[in-house]
């Protein structure tokens, strides 16, 4: 996965993850109602799928749909069918705590930080807010300035123009 694919991906996780957070625990998949397999069970069939195990009885397939299927009819078990967004979210959640666990997200969090900022927003509302209060057009290069941005989003400061005429071409 390139980097723009990861960082997309990422946003969408980081979406769902605000807004579905308090569903993960009433999920249910397939996962849930496998048992672990015997030494000397396979744990792929012929084609290198994996093989699921039913823990409630003796039977077994390959698919998850028909594995759903069989919870379904035989267990009355209904397993929710998580798409590929889920998938995605919950392998983006294992590689973050790897990351974080060798202290090695700060690349990623910064390209997170940055692409939540709202350039056109923030221009406009650092325009009005120079007019309507009659700030210096030097805004752009004072340190206070740019320290309150990073407070805000610690990613910002490398998209704030720091030019002194910056803010003369913007009025
Ligand atoms: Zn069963």
């Amino acid at each position: 996965m390139d980097s723009d694919s990861f960082i997309s991906a990422a946003q969408s996780a980081v979406d769902i993850l605000e807004n579905s957070s308090s569903l993960h625990s009433a999920r249910s998949n397939v996962h849930d109602h496998c048992r672990t397999r015997q030494s000397d069970e396979p744990s792929h069939d012929m084609h290198g799928r994996c093989i699921y195990y039913c823990k409630y009885c003796s039977w077994a397939k390959s698919v998850t749909t028909n594995f759903r299927n069989h919870l379904r009819t035989k267990h009355a078990v209904t397993c929710i069918v998580e798409n590929d967004v889920t998938e995605d979210v919950r392998m983006l959640q294992k590689l973050y705590q790897q990351l974080k666990q060798a202290n090695e997200t700060s690349t990623f969090d910064e390209k997170i930080l940055q692409q939540a900022i709202d350039r056109d927003t923030f221009k406009q509302c650092l325009i009005d807010l120079v007019i309507v209060r009659s700030l210096s057009l030097s805004i752009l290069t004072w340190p206070e300035f740019h320290m309150l941005c990073k407070a805000l989003n610690p990613g910002s400061i490398a998209s704030i123009p720091i030019s002194h005429q910056t803010m003369r071409n913007w009025i």
